[in-house]
């Protein structure tokens, strides 16, 4: 798609700082860090999300994104890491190009989630929800 930002950076149309590239997929340095050594990982192909892919590209994107994560802590030092996906404005999704954050964390300054748990008010909630993904399955 010639005006999605991460379609022209797989085209070598917008610079990028590489750190892997293989037939299906690229890794570059994002320009944002949430901490630095965070890295992107997006398909070549267009897909506008997580949920439009193909399990092909998503279960490679996971590959490269593992052999990632543990390169950053050989080379970089980091301690353990968070893989993500953001799918949709609500999730926090900013640019429509699917991608998975690599993002390294650092023993004495990690970068803390906001992780409330909301608990269910007893397990029949969650039965309840369980059955209806299930359902759509
Ligand atoms: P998301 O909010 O999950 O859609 O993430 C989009 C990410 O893309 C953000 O972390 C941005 O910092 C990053 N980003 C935006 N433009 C560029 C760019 N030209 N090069 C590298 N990273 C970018
Ligand atoms: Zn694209």
């Amino acid at each position: 798609m010639s005006d999605c930002l991460f379609c022209r950076i797989a085209a070598g149309e917008i610079p990028s700082t590489k750190v892997y590239e293989d037939g299906k997929c690229l890794a570059f340095m994002d320009i944002g860090p949430v901490v630095q050594g965070h890295v992107l990982v997006v398909p070549k192909e267009h897909f506008a999300n997580l949920g439009g892919a193909t399990d092909e590209i998503a279960g490679h994107l996971i590959a490269v994104a593992r052999k990632i994560a543990v390169a950053q802590m050989k080379a970089l030092g980091s301690a353990g890491f968070n893989v993500i996906t953001n799918q949709g404005a609500v999730a926090g999704q900013t640019v429509g190009h699917l991608h998975f954050h690599v993002i390294p964390q650092f023993e004495g300054r990690a970068h803390k989630w906001n992780w409330d748990a909301h608990p269910y008010a007893d397990m029949a909630e969650a039965a309840a929800l369980a059955e209806k993904i299930r359902g759509a399955l």
